[in-house]
């Protein structure tokens, strides 16, 4: 099958067969194809769209293109399950949703990410932990998923490896933005660590990965769909990111807003909504609670009884972290030398947020990377956001900035003071859980 057929076909309108699609697939692992052939056959996906057949073929070639993980053999009592967000800005979910299922008889092998553009990644999270090793050997890793429950770990290397090719072309060849595209190269990673369930966070919103509330929920079926028929029970929700989910941003900053919420110290209303949500549609979707109003009450044991933090607390030790994180977080994690209010400019209500504004404010602070290879300052961010519709009056902090030095610290009070708006009159807030998909 030359790879230059497959391509016209897919440019011309036609429907792939699933053998054209998975040989088409080893042609991107094995650099048979070449990067022009990879450009050319994104480009004709990108106008031509797929089929869900072919969306669930492509997606499970790549998931087969590297080792996919399998659980038979450890006699885990109860599924292996996971989660996985289109990314935004406060989403710290993952530190403690991976611990609560864990604690509520689910297996949860995460495999995260780094921050990618405006959004923070889980990854660069656990480096805030000195010691957390989040390059593991695969059974290190799973013989802490079976142990814990629970264990959170960067992306390696043969788990898809044709994602990784395929998306760094598609990359510089302004491909990425293709719903069928981005299913298969989500779900390629996921379903390689061979789940029972997973559920879907699509960001929608300001600091959202997807423009609009249309492509989010598009996106969002497209998983549901996809993942579903590709084996792996998969339930989706469309979740607001018109303002930070969390009511900081930032690595440290961020692993802290977590002891917080687990230890009971601190719960944002609203990043408690989405993490209760997501985890009690992946209890119901992976058959391990019979209802949400089940799964809702034996996660909120889980918090109240402090064993979700314990599981956290034994994740982070087992994978090289300090015991006594969670009793002693300000002796562990990096503080930032220069704390510095961004104060509101007037009296009013808070009307809208550039929640990718301040995403790129933390990423100028070092807290992100602005090209692969830049390093990642843990101590800076910002704190103590306001949220959509709240009073505020002139000199009271819009968000706090934790800064390596002053210039810094004055240019991201800056950006904070320009990316939220205040008003005389607040708008509407926007609904927190916008759509949920069930797997069908
Ligand atoms: N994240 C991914 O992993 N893949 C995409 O295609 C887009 C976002």
């Amino acid at each position: 099958m030359l790879p230059q057929e497959i391509i016209r076909r897919k440019r011309d309108g036609s429907p792939l067969t699933a053998e054209e699609i998975s040989a088409f697939v080893r042609g991107i692992t094995d650099n048979s194809v070449s990067e022009g052939q990879i450009a050319a056959f994104a480009m004709a996906v990108f106008f031509q769209g797929m089929g869900m057949p072919e969306r669930v073929a492509l997606t499970m070639a790549m998931r087969d293109s590297g080792r996919v993980l399998t659980w038979q053999s450890l006699g885990l009592p109860g599924p292996v399950i996971d989660k996985h967000s289109t990314g935004g800005v406060g989403d710290v979910v993952s530190l403690m949703l991976g611990p609560m299922l864990a604690a509520v008889g689910g297996f949860v092998p995460m495999i995260s990410g780094r921050g990618l553009g405006h959004t923070g990644g889980t990854l660069d999270k656990f480096d805030a932990i000195p010691g957390y090793r989040t390059t593991i050997p695969i059974e290190t890793f799973q013989r802490t998923v079976k142990d814990v429950g629970v264990a959170i770990i960067g992306q390696t290397a043969d788990l898809a490896p044709a994602d990784k090719r395929f998306y760094a072309t598609r990359d510089v060849t302004a491909t990425v933005e293709s719903i069928p595209l981005i299913t298969a190269s989500i779900l390629s990673k996921k379903l390689a660590a061979g789940l029972d369930a997973l559920v879907m966070d699509v960001k929608t919103g300001s600091g959202a990965f997807m423009p609009t509330p249309e492509t989010s929920l598009e996106l969002a079926r497209s998983i549901a769909e996809v993942g579903t028929g590709a084996g792996v029970s998969t339930c989706a929700l469309v979740t607001d990111m018109n303002q930070p989910l969390a009511p900081c941003a930032g690595n440290a900053i961020e692993v802290q807003c977590a002891i917080d919420y687990l230890t009971g110290h601190a719960r944002p209303a609203r990043l408690h909504e989405v993490t209760l949500a997501l985890c009690a549609e992946l209890m119901v979707t992976a058959r391990l609670a019979a209802g949400l109003e089940d799964a809702r009450a034996r996660l909120q044991d889980s918090l109240d009884s402090g064993r979700a933090a314990e599981v956290f607390s034994r994740m982070v030790a087992t994978l090289g972290g300090p015991a006594d994180l969670l009793a002693r977080p300000a002796q562990h994690l990096a503080q930032a030398p220069v704390v510095r209010p961004a104060p509101a400019p007037r009296d009013g209500f808070v009307r809208t947020m550039d929640t990718r504004a301040l995403g790129l404010a933390v990423v100028a602070l070092g807290g992100g990377r602005r090209v692969a290879s830049d390093p990642v300052d843990p101590a800076v961010g910002l704190t103590q956001f306001v949220e959509l519709g709240q009073a505020v009056r002139a000199g009271e902090p819009l968000a706090v900035v934790h800064a390596r030095d002053d210039a810094a610290a004055t240019a991201a009070a800056a950006t904070v003071l320009q990316a939220i708006a205040v008003h005389d009159a607040a708008l509407p807030a926007p609904p927190l859980i916008m759509e949920t998909i069930h797997a069908r």
